[in-house]
């Protein structure tokens, strides 16, 4: 990776904005910065920016708004800042077409996490031979055409729907998928609107897994949103 990537920082808050600045400068990236929605429209449609972390609450626009303008016109990836305990605002950004997001308060090593599974996520789908047939993630190995997952080289047996959750999962790997784009993309658009058919399904596979509730491996629930396949 020679080229540097440049993100656009969008947040009102002085303190918040330079910590991220801070933190991403040192690990090498560009940024720009902008503290309300009008400077972030401007630098986001002049600059092309690689990724954007976008504030929600804004002072002149709802960060909504914004995100849905940025899903119009170009596949950035868009990662929302976000308040605890604001987690329908996070599904709603999430299903407009947000990458992931991050709660404050949180810490450099969470934030650049999430950077770079946001940026690894765009290039592999802008890569031809993004769509692999081999997903590695840990000591895990799920082979798409062969249909078969090993775990430190021995196969484990998953049906077909717990097989589709975790090639999805393992596909976004490092990302945060919603329950409802998860339940849309394994049982289809008229899928059932309560998730207990994926719990049931992500239960079965976490044992299988041998995942240790208390500190999982693989794969992270993450309240009220959805999981995320942990990568780090
Ligand atoms: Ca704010």
């Amino acid at each position: 990776m020679t080229d540097t990537k440049t993100i656009l920082v969008v947040e009102d808050e002085k303190g918040i904005r330079n910590f991220i600045h801070n933190a991403l400068t040192t690990n090498g990236y560009k940024t720009i910065l902008a503290e309300n929605g009008r400077n972030a429209r401007a630098a986001f449609l002049s600059q092309c920016p690689d990724l954007v972390l976008l504030d929600l609450g804004l002072p002149d626009m709802d960060g909504i708004e914004l995100l849905k303008e940025f899903r119009q016109w170009m596949q950035t990836p868009i990662l929302i800042v976000s308040a605890r305990d604001k987690e329908a605002e996070k599904v709603m950004a999430l299903d407009l077409g947000a990458d992931d997001y991050i709660t404050k308060p949180f810490g450099i090593s969470e934030l650049m996490a999430r950077v770079r599974a946001a940026l690894r996520h765009k290039s592999l789908l802008t890569d031809n031979s993004g769509v692999e047939s081999v997903i590695r993630i840990k000591d895990l190995t799920i082979d798409i055409a062969k249909h078969t997952v090993t775990k430190d080289g021995e196969e484990i047996h998953f049906t077909q729907n717990e097989f589709k959750c975790l090639v999805l999962l393992g596909r976004h790997a490092g990302k945060v998928l919603t329950y409802d784009f998860i339940m849309k993309n394994i049982w289809g658009p008229y899928s059932p609107s309560d998730n207990q058919i994926l719990r049931v399904n992500m239960a079965n596979i976490r044992r299988k897994l041998k995942e240790n509730p208390a500190e999982p491996k693989y794969i992270l629930t993450e309240l009220g949103i959805g999981y995320r396949m942990l990568i780090e």
